[in-house]
């Protein structure tokens, strides 16, 4: 519950930022001098004389959309690169850093495009690749994109040059979801189900698809909105790319289990008549992920292991690290498996590479890039560097620094460095005056009392935000917000900062980032629909251990203080019992044996199960319509359930959170 104290601050900012909008236009600023000074620094220091990256990028080229413009139900626009015609223009703007404005020009290069013979790709038609294969009878689909729509526009687009013939196989390089989410775009169960189209995937596909966003995923969802920037208007000032494409496609998520499963660490199939020669990559940049090599065409596909970006260790949106030294050993088989032998490079993103020598020396190049971030990384903690001070170490070497394919568009030296020290140390330095440090608020109320004052610390920040040190404005007017959330002054100072360290990023992650946290300082968290992170395909391949760990972390630890409940669960579709035990303020289950001395036991289905997590009906509704029956008392199941946290989609995130 929120406090009345609490809806009062909460009042009284919105008044303020209502108030703000009307004085003010909170609009984006433009560019400082400092950040025109940084931006002609970075123009002189890299090669921009070398337009090869556009050559490839626009290699092949047969025909696309107009503006890849794709309409979902009820003409809903789910993708248009016609916001993105700005990136036209002829010079870059100063506020946009001119490494990610070359970036995000190549990334608005539309169509369907020839790799080889047989072997075709769309691009920008969402933030991934589609790779289409042509198989003796039909057609492999390799990666159908993010939504339904855009891939089945990609497919068409390929039919209205090609031979129209039926999807055969699907193939998922990995377990991320712009990978997998338009199968239903391509092909539908009922062609799966009937063994018309095989659907191929690295062994843990299934596991990983779904988990990733379970557990976490109310956090990870709204921290994507930092890394993608979809709130964001498009354009100079706004958003302008992502990195590894221009951003995510917003139609329908959809799912189908893979009929065959890849688990050999290098697995040669023939696929309707194509041979392939799978590499498995287990924990690279994503816990299941392979590479596929082509031997007729010379094609080698390398999933999202290498592109044309250094890409990231550690996902802004939230998620696991990832394995660097693995990463490179993975390249360096494939260099060794594949690059005497390959002519065209690919990969589920970007562009692709021609000519055996250049592609065996871009694959040295990756293989590289990662192995340099992770024994640096660890060389500097091994003498004690922490954190902070390793990013600030780190520089690539000279012979990587003017590889456009190793420049920080989505990863970046500085995160995937701490990505390195969190997987082998954690998050503690080992000070232990940094072991128990007082939360945001009550640290920030002190240091702002300490610095004499809001107006003073405000006065003396903005001497250095004219000087261009923004880093540092932005992170000493942050503990002005925290200490009062209301001042105004120190939300437009602080938004300004931010602003002008997006203007500078190159990575298109870390511009977002910054862009959105300056405009939630300037207008408050914007307010949007709640966003189910699920969709009735993916809920379908929930393992029910899951569900109820899921329940488990919404559990209220204060409300559920001192209650105990035990229920049985018996879904009478699948078979299958559970008992839920919530004790010591902790929900656990155990499958097999119903309990004796259970307080209810419910009769359901998953079908039930899957409508109730949908939100497409209630627990009370159900056992009101019987859907679900119980025995014994269904007071306890209402009590239980009313023990469980919603979480709020919209939390705040640059600005102190109420307590909920
Ligand atoms: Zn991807």
């Amino acid at each position: 519950m929120k406090s009345a104290a609490e809806r009062c601050r909460r009042a009284a900012l919105t008044l303020a930022l209502l108030a703000g909008v009307a004085a003010h236009a909170q609009q984006p600023r433009d560019a400082e001098p400092s950040t025109a000074a940084a931006q002609e620094a970075a123009r002189k220091g890299l090669p921009f004389a070398d337009r090869t990256d556009f050559d490839d990028a626009g290699a092949g080229f047969i025909a696309t959309l107009p503006d890849a413009a794709i309409e979902g139900i009820g003409g809903r626009p789910v993708w248009s690169m016609k916001p993105y015609a700005f990136l036209e223009a002829a010079a870059t703007p100063p506020t946009v850093n001119p490494s990610l404005w070359r970036q995000a020009q190549l990334n608005a290069i539309h169509g369907l495009f020839k790799v080889a013979d047989g072997i075709y790709q769309v691009r920008g038609f969402d933030i991934s690749n589609m790779t289409l294969v042509e198989g003796a009878s039909g057609i492999i689909v390799i990666d159908p994109l993010l939504t339904t729509e855009v891939a089945r526009a990609g497919l068409e687009l390929y039919f209205q040059h090609r031979p129209r013939k039926p999807v055969t196989a699907v193939i998922y390089s990995h377990s991320h979801a712009d990978h997998f989410g338009g199968v239903k775009g391509v092909t539908s169960d009922a062609d799966v189900a009937a063994g018309r189209t095989h659907v191929y995937a690295p062994e843990g596909f299934m596991e990983h698809a779904v988990a990733e966003n379970i557990i976490a995923g109310n956090a990870m969802s709204r921290r994507a909105q930092f890394q993608f920037g979809p709130l964001l208007a498009p354009g100079p000032r706004g958003q302008v790319d992502a990195g590894l494409g221009k951003n995510l496609s917003r139609g329908t998520f959809s799912l189908i289990a893979p009929t065959d499963s890849i688990a050999r660490m290098l697995d040669k199939r023939t696929i309707d008549g194509v041979e392939v020669i799978f590499q498995l990559t287990p924990g690279t940049e994503a816990p299941a992920e392979m590479n596929m090599y082509f031997p007729a065409a010379r094609v080698l596909d390398m999933a999202e292991n290498t592109t044309h970006t250094l890409h990231n260790l550690y996902t802004l949106r939230g998620a696991e690290v990832r394995d660097a030294r693995a990463w490179s050993r993975y390249i360096s088989d494939a260099l060794e498996a594949f690059g005497a032998k390959t002519d065209v490079l690919i990969a589920q993103h970007h562009w692709p590479t021609r000519g055996t020598a250049r592609i065996q020396a871009y694959l040295k190049r990756q293989r590289d890039l990662y192995k340099f971030v992770h024994d640096q990384t660890v060389r500097l903690l091994n003498q004690g560097y922490t954190p902070n001070e390793i990013a600030a170490a780190l520089r690539l070497p000279s012979t990587l620094a003017n590889d456009w394919a190793a420049r920080e568009y989505y990863g970046t030296l500085s995160h995937n460095s701490k990505a390195v020290y969190q997987k082998y140390l954690g998050w503690y330095d080992a000070n232990p005056a940094h072991l128990d440090e007082l939360p945001p608020v009550e640290a920030a109320r002190k240091y702002v009392e300490y610095m004499g004052g809001a107006q003073a610390v405000l006065e003396r920040a903005r001497e250095d935000f004219k000087r261009g040190n923004y880093r540092w404005v932005a992170s000493v007017v942050t503990h002005v917000v925290y200490a009062d959330p209301v001042n105004r002054e120190a939300r437009a100072l602080a938004a300004d900062a931010l602003e002008q360290l997006g203007y500078q990023s190159e990575a298109g992650t870390w511009r977002n980032a910054y862009l959105f946290g300056a405009l939630e300082l300037r207008n408050g968290v914007t307010k949007l629909p709640a966003i189910s992170t699920l969709s009735a395909d993916a809920l379908q391949a929930v393992p029910l251990d899951l569900f109820f760990d899921f329940l488990g972390v919404r559990l209220n630890a204060t409300r559920a203080d001192g209650k105990r409940i035990v229920i049985n669960w018996n879904f009478t579709d699948t078979q299958q019992r559970y008992v839920l035990n919530l004790e010591n303020a902790a929900l656990t289950h155990t499958a097999g044996m119903p309990a004796a001395d259970a307080d209810a036991s419910l009769d359901l289905t998953r079908t039930t199960l899957a409508a109730i997590t949908l939100r497409k009906t209630t627990f009370a509704d159900a056992v009101k319509n019987g859907a679900i029956q119980v025995t014994g008392d269904p007071r306890k199941l209402l009590e239980l359930l009313s023990l469980l946290d919603e979480f709020e989609p919209m939390f705040e995130v640059v600005e102190p959170h109420p307590v909920r």
